[in-house]
């Protein structure tokens, strides 16, 4: 699945079809800001919060960087409007916008800033997502020239690469916010763990150096087992409630994304929206067997 994300052969295939565009509307409220804005109205009514990732990566041309850009200035404006900057923030991909494209770390900064500038003006922040393992050292240059500007901008760690405690590390400082997630791409055994189980364990080790830390983390797993742990080293720690969140994938598990905000804690719920949802979309069946069960019950029963 996590290859066929990047087939752009099967991608034209799947998003022609209705069927499966009807499985993905489990894991994408809709394709414009408008639909967006309607999955933040609800989820800031049940006590969560959200992060807004319009969908997108991988651009092969300026201009399609500079209407990523002007899409996600768009969408700042668009929910300072509706009021709902005081709960919604926006996640941004480099690679959407140009990091791969010759001189591309300076185009994506240049748009990146144009963004987060939009951002504070309305009242929010920006988050940059982790993307494959060849792009970390250039997203977190990235992230740290950013900061210099817009102190609250967050950045991604992924738990399943070596790098990441002492990625950590750097980042556990005063002000900073971090996304602790496993990792969603397929990475090689040079530089990733490849089991479960060592994912979850370096999970743990790089979220104990976040919650030791002075910054803020953002605890992005739908996993019993990681959410347990978190909540005993929060405590352990002594963090306050409004010194961490968690974080959880728009579709995924949202009985447990409302038991956690009842209690107490925060949660941000991750929306993603727009057209180019094709390879999203195919990470999340990765992630789980039983969505691609029910892609397949769909493609029979049509
Ligand atoms: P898993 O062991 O995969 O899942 C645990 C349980 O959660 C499953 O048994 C199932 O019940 C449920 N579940 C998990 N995924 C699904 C799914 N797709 N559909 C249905 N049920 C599911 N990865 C990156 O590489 N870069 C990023 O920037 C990034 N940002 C993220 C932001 C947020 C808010 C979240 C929640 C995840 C993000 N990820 C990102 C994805 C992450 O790396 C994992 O791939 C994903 O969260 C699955 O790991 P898990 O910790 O939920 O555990």
């Amino acid at each position: 699945m996590l290859a066929a994300s990047r087939n752009h052969t099967v991608r034209d295939l799947a998003t022609r079809l209705p069927v499966v565009r009807r499985t993905v509307d489990r894991f994408v409220p809709g394709e414009g800001v408008e639909d967006a804005l309607r999955a933040v109205r609800e989820i800031k009514a049940s006590g969560r919060l959200a992060t807004i990732d319009t969908l997108g990566e991988d651009t092969t041309t300026t201009a399609a960087a500079s209407a990523a850009t002007q899409a996600n200035i768009t969408l700042v404006r668009s929910l300072a409007d509706a009021g709902l900057t005081d709960v919604a923030e926006v996640s941004l991909k480099a690679s959407a916008l140009g990091q791969a494209l010759p001189g591309g770390a300076e185009l994506a900064l240049e748009n990146a800033q144009r963004i987060a500038s939009a951002a504070a003006e309305a009242g929010t922040t920006v988050t940059l997502d982790a993307e494959d393992h060849t792009t970390t050292d250039a997203t977190h240059a990235l992230v740290d020239a950013l900061r210099h500007e817009f102190a609250g901008t967050g950045t991604v760690l992924q738990a399943m690469l070596f790098r990441t405690e002492a990625d950590a590390a750097r980042f556990a400082g005063p002000g900073s916010r971090v996304r602790l997630c496993k990792g969603a791409y397929a990475e090689p055994a040079s530089v990733a763990h490849q089991s479960p189980a060592d994912v979850r364990a370096a999970f743990q080790r790089c979220l104990a150096v976040l919650v030791a830390g002075e910054g803020y983390p953002m605890i992005a797993t739908h996993d019993p087992a990681m959410i347990t742990a978190a909540l005993g080293q929060l405590l352990v720690a002594g963090r306050s409630v409004d010194s961490y969140e968690f974080q959880m994938l728009y579709g995924v598990r949202p009985d447990e994304q409302l038991r956690l905000a009842r209690e107490g804690h925060r949660v941000r719920v991750y929306v993603p929206y727009g057209v180019d949802w094709y390879g999203y979309y195919m990470r999340r069946l990765a992630e789980k067997p039983a969505n691609l069960a029910l892609l397949g019950r769909a493609l029979v029963s049509r």
